[in-house]
């Protein structure tokens, strides 16, 4: 199916490994132009050969943290007016609500809430004038479902899927859609990370805890990034312009819940 998105500009942030990776390629075997980042350099340049050499696609890079004003700021002026925008960064670290300061908080919501909402902010006008945007903000199935030591994660993302629920009604009818793609359990370096952790804790070889997280899907085992990216694409493509303000999860069917 051609998506239509041939020479749209898209910036899709947080995109050298996993799931933002996953988006890029998937927008670039469709014939976007991309701009990619995230905080390191060397990740960040082997994704874009990766993906120019697999699609022939135009990738731009932009090493920099896209939770500092900075990194926005460098980010928008490499990027001013995106036709897509995939908003990702990496999550809150795990813990007990009983640790987490104002600090604490005011770090996840900055990186998982108060982000997205400023690129939306700075990009959403220029869409609405050229009657043509696409955002997917990569938020968690702990969005829909929370997840017990991912408090900071359960809380800073609801409070922008909340703020998108909103917008995106008012900005449809420019065809200008607003979704929130939601990953269960993606084998990315992310879930890799805390998969080995779990297997320290419990003193269990990681391959035991990998296959006993994988046993408990109903799809019996991890998504990958390419068919998180697949989705996003979808979302991204002109024939999805009657879909905004949705929340896809991308979980294999974890959720348990009938809607
Ligand atoms: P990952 O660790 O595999 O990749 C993260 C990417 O983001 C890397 O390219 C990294 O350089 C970049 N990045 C991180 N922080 C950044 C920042 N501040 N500025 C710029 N770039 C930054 O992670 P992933 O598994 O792809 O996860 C992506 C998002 O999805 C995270 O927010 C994560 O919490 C969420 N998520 C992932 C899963 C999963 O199973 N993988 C499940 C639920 C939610």
């Amino acid at each position: 199916m051609d998506l239509g998105i041939a020479g749209k500009r898209a910036l899709v942030c947080a995109a050298s490994k996993g799931l933002g990776k996953g988006c890029a390629v998937a927008l670039a075997q469709d014939g976007a132009e991309l701009l990619i980042l995230a905080r390191g350099k060397e990740a960040l340049e082997a994704t874009a050969a990766e993906i120019r050499a697999a699609t022939g696609a135009k990738v731009a890079t932009l090493a920099c943290d896209i939770t500092t004003p900075e990194g926005r700021g460098a980010a928008l002026a490499a990027c001013p007016e995106p036709d897509i925008l995939v908003t990702n960064a990496g999550g809150p670290p795990p813990g007990d609500f009983r640790a987490w300061d104002r600090d604490a908080w005011i770090k996840a919501l900055d990186a998982n809430m108060l982000t997205p909402i400023e690129l939306i902010r700075q990009t959403v006008d220029g869409m609405i004038e050229r009657r043509f945007g696409r955002i997917v903000n990569i938020t968690s199935s702990a969005v829909k479902a929370p997840i017990d030591v991912l408090g900071l994660s359960n809380g800073a993302r609801s409070g922008l899927t909340g703020f998108v629920a909103g917008l995106a009604r008012r900005t449809v009818k420019h065809n200008v859609t607003i979704n929130n793609l939601l990953p269960g359990a993606m084998d990315t370096e992310r879930l890799r990370s805390m998969v080995a952790a779990a297997a320290k804790n419990r003193n269990l070889p990681v391959d035991a805890v990998r296959a006993e997280r994988a046993a408990a899907i109903p799809a019996g085992r991890f998504g990958t990034a390419d068919e998180f990216g697949a989705a996003c694409a979808f979302l991204c493509s002109q024939q999805a312009s009657y879909i905004t303000g949705q929340n896809f999860l991308v979980d294999g069917g974890a959720y348990p819940g009938t809607f």
